[in-house]
């Protein structure tokens, strides 16, 4: 048909399953495994729904704020959108925008290659090293900007402050995004350095740390200068994306920091547990500093225990992709989910030796 000549056509990301099974054991999105903070749920129950009404708060203003009094920035330093999936969206359109190539990880969250082809913005990837870093001298070439989670997704390998900074510090003629979505569990941020470079965005999300993926709360903090654009781009595109209670639940959740230190703590204690006992079953792995474990067994594919975890209701994540196609992204769930899995590898390994 003619007119499908004029289609813009792309080939969507796909995001991890979401089944809904009773007794299921979910490792494969990297939600948080406990509740949202005790306020959340009570604000919650209490919510005013006559404020449905009406359109939401188009820059979520008091959300905006209450991010700004915590992470010691002013407001004008901060944005909200629909999960960081969407600030990242909104930053690929407003600071890519240049005729030299983004450039990101071989490895990386597999959103990236998604947008900018969406976006029609080139790009060029870098590959990791042995070990699964960046090399800080791959972005030192001429391009459009440069994006990469620290820690990296799905590996959760973390880069030292001194490395981001060292990509910043290259790249002063360039938007720098570093995408921040696993930082609450044991990373380390690049917020120091946004008042030192007017190129850094650092991009964060409730989905993980905050236990809110449900909500769709993401934001990024930066340069003002960079805050405007960002806003400027986003009220050509739709003027209310957040809704309603997301904000107001979300500056809930923000009050609570003695719950969100427990909760991330809880998933970093259960994560160096998990370590051990993967290990001790044959399994070898980058040092995550995520909340999620990427896993590769010495003797049984990813693909085989994908699908035999799967078939026992376990699910984690695994990708059919160069590089990364013999190991499994687990996620940090509670200790009694990991035990299970554990418990579930065990025997699964032992009647494989067996066989
Ligand atoms: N960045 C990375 C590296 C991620 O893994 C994810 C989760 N898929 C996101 C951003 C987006 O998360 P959300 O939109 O839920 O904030």
């Amino acid at each position: 048909m003619k007119w499908e000549d004029n289609v813009r056509k792309v080939v969507p990301y796909v995001a991890g399953e979401q089944p809904h099974k009773r007794g299921m054991i979910k490792l494969n999105t990297n939600e948080c495994p406990y509740p949202p903070a005790p306020g959340v749920a009570k604000l919650a129950a209490q919510m005013d729904c006559g404020a449905l009404r009406l359109y939401p708060d188009s820059a979520a203003a008091p959300l905006v704020d209450a991010l700004a009094e915590y992470y010691g920035v002013k407001p004008e330093q901060v944005f909200v959108g629909v999960g960081s999936d969407d600030v990242l969206a909104m930053a690929f359109l407003t600071f890519f925008n240049s005729d030299k190539p983004i450039l990101f990880p071989d490895v990386t969250y597999s959103f990236y290659d998604v947008w900018a082809k969406l976006y029609r913005i080139p790009y060029q990837t870098c590959p990791l090293d042995d070990e699964w870093h960046i090399r800080p001298q791959d972005y030192k070439q001429p391009n459009g900007g440069v994006i990469f989670p620290n820690p990296n997704a799905p590996t959760g390998v973390l880069e030292s402050l001194d490395t981001v900074e060292e990509i910043i510090g290259a790249n002063q003629d360039a938007v720098v995004i570093v995408d921040e979505a696993y930082v609450d569990f044991g990373g380390v941020s690049a917020l120091p350095l946004v008042g030192k470079y007017e190129n850094l965005l650092v991009v964060q999300t409730f989905s993980k740390s905050r236990a809110m993926a449900g909500a769709r709360i993401g934001f990024c903090i930066g340069n003002e200068k960079l805050i405007r654009y960002l806003n400027d781009v986003k009220f050509s595109f739709n003027s209310y994306t957040m809704n309603y209670p997301s904000q107001v639940l979300g500056v809930e959740a923000l009050k609570d920091d003695a719950y969100f230190k427990e909760i991330t703590g809880k998933i970093v204690w259960t994560r160096e547990r998990v370590k051990k006992e993967l290990r001790r079953l044959g399994f070898t792995f980058p040092d995550s500093k995520a909340n999620f474990i990427f896993a590769s067994h010495e003797k049984v594919s990813a693909e085989e225990l994908f699908k035999a975890l799967r078939a026992a209701d376990i699910y984690v994540r695994y990708w059919n992709k160069p590089r990364i196609g013999n190991s499994l992204r687990i996620t940090v769930g509670t200790e009694e989910e990991m035990d299970r899995l554990l418990l579930f590898l065990e025997k699964y390994l032992a009647d494989y030796n067996k066989a």
